[in-house]
């Protein structure tokens, strides 16, 4: 489980890591947020109305769901299970919520904290990336003071300070883990 405040790098690290490990692949949850420019259905989300997430949620769909600003994102119980067939290592890009609940489930997971250098960079990265308004923006930074707060629940923290020496330290933690495990 890959977690941290929103504009902390966890997208930009994973896609850096991502196409470096052998036999590990990307859950790819649900949400009813808007899609970004250059995001595709199915490839970064699959995206859901409110009411189809709703009726998903009630269908027993997902193995966790949460509302973080004004949408809900959940993990969806068929990715973990298409993965569990493969025995593939599965990453979960998730909030600090439901990586509380995952945590309780599957006791093996390993957990990892994505943190930016400090408060303000964090919110020149948000600001900066430029994908959701003023509002939207303000939501998410109260939300991260919450979950850097948290950051010691993790099996390990990684700051992002500059891309390539944290995916660095990204890939080691995974490779070092799956040894471990
Ligand atoms: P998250 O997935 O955690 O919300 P992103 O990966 O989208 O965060 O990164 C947020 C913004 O910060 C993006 O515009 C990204 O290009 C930029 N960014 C990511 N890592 C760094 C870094 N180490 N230094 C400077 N900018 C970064
Ligand atoms: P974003 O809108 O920036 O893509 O994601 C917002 C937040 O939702 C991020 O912290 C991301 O990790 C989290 N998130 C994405 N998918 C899921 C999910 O399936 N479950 C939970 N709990 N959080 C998720």
């Amino acid at each position: 489980m890959i977690s941290g405040p929103s504009g902390a790098g966890k997208g930009t690290l994973i896609k850096e890591v991502l196409p470096r490990l052998r036999d590990a692949e990307l859950a790819v949850s649900a949400t009813t947020r808007p899609m970004r420019a250059g995001e595709a259905e199915g490839r970064e989300y699959f995206f859901l109305s409110e009411e189809d997430f709703a009726r998903r949620v009630s269908e027993g769909d997902f193995l966790e769901h949460v509302r973080y600003g004004s949408y809900s994102y959940g993990t969806l119980r068929s990715e973990v299970e298409k993965n569990l067939a493969t025995g593939r290592t599965l990453l979960l890009e998730i909030e600090l919520e439901g990586a509380r609940s995952v945590r309780k489930n599957a006791r093996d997971a390993v957990s990892i904290f994505i943190r930016p250098p400090d408060f303000e960079e964090l919110k020149r990265r948000l600001v900066g990336r430029d994908t959701e308004d003023p509002a939207e923006i303000e939501k998410r930074l109260e939300r991260a003071r919450e979950e850097l707060a948290s950051a010691d629940e993790f099996d390990y923290i990684v700051v992002n300070d500059n891309v390539d020496r944290a995916a660095d330290e990204l890939e080691r933690i995974i490779i070092d883990s799956l040894k471990g495990g």
